[in-house]
């Protein structure tokens, strides 16, 4: 199926969510159309650059979608000389400002059942996370493992009491792989999990990788892992490595 066209939307709010985590929510005329229960699904945000030869495109989730317009959570990079171009864009949007978005693609939910499931991510995953914890039944049980930057990008977010969630605290977002790996070791029961979903930096991804799907031997129906960013490199040369990790991981 032919991708559809970028839609032009509009800023209709903006605010920071958390001291590392700002929101922007894109509407206005351009919305119209836009297809219904998206949530989870992720769209490419097109800031304009310098160059009109090379378009910017970034990927971010769709936090929350209503009636007039969709959420989109930036994990911010740090200090301001070290954030991209989307990231730039969103923390100085201003209501009423217009951006080029494509998209939405679909999300990555969570299997049907009650788990246990094992949910781990940095903030770049936390939009995508929040929203399969919110979609889970009462019933369900399992741990969800979350990077954030201060102890204060805690977010309060509806889940099954069954599900815990281990918060880890790391200023220097992707620069310790270990960490994310370090506590998907010490949940309870690994080996009962009966899903494991898992978005983060590329080195981290690795390291959870190796541990889920050779040591704990969860196949493609029991694992969802991608990388959604990798220290050091852009957006587009991130696809470029993970290109060239699926030939070799294949
Ligand atoms: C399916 C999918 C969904 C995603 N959803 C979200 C989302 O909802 N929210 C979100 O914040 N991100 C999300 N990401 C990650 C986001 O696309 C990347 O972080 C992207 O590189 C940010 O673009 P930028 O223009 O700000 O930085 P770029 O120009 O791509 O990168 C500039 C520099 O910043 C570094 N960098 C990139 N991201 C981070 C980071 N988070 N912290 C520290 N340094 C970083 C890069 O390595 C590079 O050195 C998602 C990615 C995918 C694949």
């Amino acid at each position: 199926m032919a991708r559809p066209e970028p839609r032009i939307l509009t800023v209709i709010d903006t605010f920071r969510v958390t001291p590392n985590m700002h929101r922007v929510t894109l509407g206005g005329a351009g919305f119209t159309g836009f297809p219904k229960h998206q949530a989870g699904g992720y769209v490419k945000i097109m800031p304009e650059g310098p160059d009109d030869e090379k378009r910017i495109v970034r990927t971010y989730t769709i936090r929350n979608q209503t009636e007039t317009g969709i959420d989109v959570d930036f994990a911010l990079h740090g200090s301001d000389d070290e954030s991209g171009p989307a990231t730039n864009w969103a923390i100085s949007a201003k209501v009423g400002d217009q951006i080029k978005v494509g998209g939405p693609g679909a999300a990555k939910p969570l299997p049907d059942g009650s788990g246990p499931f094992l949910l781990v991510g940095d903030m770049t995953a936390l939009p995508a996370i929040s929203v399969n914890l919110e979609s889970l039944p009462d019933s369900a049980t399992g741990d969800a493992i979350l990077l954030i930057r201060d102890v204060n990008d805690k977010q309060e977010i509806a889940k099954p009491a069954g599900m815990n969630i281990d918060w880890i605290v790391d200023a220097d977002l992707g620069a310790n792989p270990l960490l994310l790996l370090d506590a998907a070791r010490k949940i309870r029961a690994v080996d009962k999990l009966t899903y494991a979903w898992v978005a983060c930096e590329f080195e981290a991804m690795k390291l959870l990788r190796q541990f889920l799907r050779v040591e704990q031997n969860l196949g493609p129906d029991r694992l969802y892992i991608s990388s959604y960013w990798k220290r050091g490199l852009v957006e587009d040369e991130h696809k470029q490595a993970k290109r060239a990790d699926a030939e070799t991981d294949a």
